[in-house]
């Protein structure tokens, strides 16, 4: 399963709706809103993703 890197959903590769190529990597999208937001700002995304997981659990 790839990720989509702009809501974290997992998109199955075979049936994502979108996919857009950026520096020699294929990513997938849940939907082509999410494509538009990555391409506007793909770095946001790839950075927030490559920040690790450690971020996101402050709800406990
Ligand atoms: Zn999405």
């Amino acid at each position: 399963m790839a990720i989509d890197p702009v809501c974290k959903m997992k998109v199955d590769p075979e049936k994502a709706a979108v996919k857009a190529e950026y520096q020699g990597q294929t990513y997938y999208f849940c939907a082509p809103g999410c494509k538009v937001a990555f391409e506007k700002k793909p770095k946001k995304y790839l950075e927030e993703a490559d920040e690790g997981e450690g971020h996101h659990h402050h709800g406990r």
